[in-house]
């Protein structure tokens, strides 16, 4: 047992989750089990402890808590346990070396925080935390000394071409500016009348990864690259005009760092999570991680070019949230993570999903975003204003 890493997978039954427990599987000897969480998908977890044997399952809806116990078969040494608070509780355990942050959205700033101030590495996937917390998530990871490595395969290659001095972060010496890839999503060609009536399916349908329903959707309407833009202003301290958005539909490049010399540096590879993720649990060593080596002459060719603000106007919502500061971001996130829903819901259309996050904006502008109660409040308040417009019609 000696040696080996303890391991936290917050989220473990999605697609993120799944893909960490790959590469963990591919190296038992190096990591240990210690937690797994998720929020309802109560047999998925069931086979997870089966496989894993963690300490402990932590399931966030109380039900699916109470299922999974009764499942749980005796000779598991598996202790059962729900709800938010508790997660966050025990994610700072002793016994914890390193925390995957992946579960999706707002919901999943209590236990990366928690992470965060405990002193863990931290595997942050959980784009939505830092952008609705990155200044408090910041704080906490140095204050603490914990590590912070992104996951988000974009920041993860920024990373990976940053400077780093030994045994420091990704420093900005002799860095201009970083050039931040996007696919462009399903609907890169598509018009904006084609747009309006698209479905959650084709929404979900991304070219080049797989992954949860709710980043899909993301990626079709470049929210995802808004938000990544957020969040690589937190990670790297940068000001948004030193992060320029450049398309590239192959998604090879997975993003570059230009330094004032006139040198690019790019991170390349499949697109397949498990990259960064072994990235992540490795560091700074290199792990083996299941993914199939780049055939460059398959690919053949590598395409650029400028994203289209006037039909991916998330875009430009996600910049006017960065610039107002504050709360502004949580709103614009949790805007943003109920407009998903209702879409892939069918309540509103495809374009309703930039409708609904600038009329919530509008509402709700930007105020001191310094702690996590003052979040939370701007995040259910802006929660509450969306549901409330799509009532009224707003996005159908
Ligand atoms: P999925 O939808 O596939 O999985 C989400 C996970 O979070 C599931 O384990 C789910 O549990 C759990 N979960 C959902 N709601 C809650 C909650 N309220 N409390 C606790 N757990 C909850 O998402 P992805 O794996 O695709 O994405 C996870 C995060 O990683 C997102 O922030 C995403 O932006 C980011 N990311 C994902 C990438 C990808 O390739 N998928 C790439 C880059 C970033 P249950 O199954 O029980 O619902
Ligand atoms: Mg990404």
């Amino acid at each position: 047992m000696q040696g080996k890493r303890q391991v936290a997978v917050l989220g473990s039954t999605g697609s993120i989750g799944v893909n960490t427990l790959d590469v963990i599987a591919r190296h038992p000897d190096r990591f240990g089990v210690y937690l797994l969480a998720a929020s309802t998908s109560t047999q998925a977890m069931l086979e997870q402890c089966l496989a894993f044997r963690p300490r402990y399952a932590v399931m966030v809806d109380e039900l699916a808590a109470q299922a999974l116990r009764e499942a749980m078969p005796g000779e598991l040494a598996t202790e059962v346990l729900a709800g938010q608070e508790e997660l966050a509780r025990l994610v700072a355990a002793e016994e914890i070396d390193v925390v995957m942050a992946a579960i999706v959205g707002a919901a999943g700033l209590p236990s990366a925080l928690a992470a965060a101030r405990a002193g863990k590495t931290l595997l942050l996937a959980n784009k939505e935390s830092l952008v609705m917390g990155g200044r408090l998530l910041m704080q906490a990871v140095r204050e603490s000394g914990a590590w912070l490595l992104p996951i988000d395969s974009e920041h993860n290659a920024i990373f990976q071409c940053m400077p780093v001095e030994e045994g420091a972060l990704p420093s900005l010496k002799g860095v201009d500016k970083v050039l931040l890839t996007a696919s462009g999503g399903p609907f890169r060609t598509w018009t904006v009348d084609q747009m309006r009536d698209a479905t959650p399916d084709q929404a979900c349908a991304h070219p080049n990864w797989s992954m949860g329903r709710k980043i899909s959707v993301d990626s079709a309407s470049l929210m995802n690259k808004g938000l990544e833009l957020i969040e690589a202003c937190w990670l790297f301290s940068l000001e948004p005009d030193r992060v320029e958005v450049v398309v590239h539909p192959q998604s090879i490049i997975h993003s570059m760092v230009q330094y004032r010399d006139g040198s690019v540096l790019a991170q390349m590879g499949n697109p397949d999570m498990r990259t960064p993720i072994a990235f992540g649990l490795g560091w700074p060593e290199r792990l083996a991680a299941g993914v199939a080596p780049l055939d460059l002459v398959a690919t053949a060719r590598l395409d650029f070019e400028a994203p289209d603000e006037s039909r991916f106007p998330c875009l430009r919502l996600a910049r006017e949230s960065v610039a107002a500061g504050g709360t502004a971001m949580a709103v614009c996130n949790a805007a943003n993570e109920v407009a998903v829903q209702a879409f892939l819901d069918e309540r509103i259309a495809f374009m309703g999903i930039p409708a609904l996050i600038e009329s919530v904006l509008d509402r709700h502008g930007g105020g001191p975003g310094e702690s996590l109660e003052a979040l939370m409040a701007a995040d259910a308040a802006a929660r509450r204003s969306a549901e409330a417009m799509i009532e009224q019609g707003v996005g159908s």
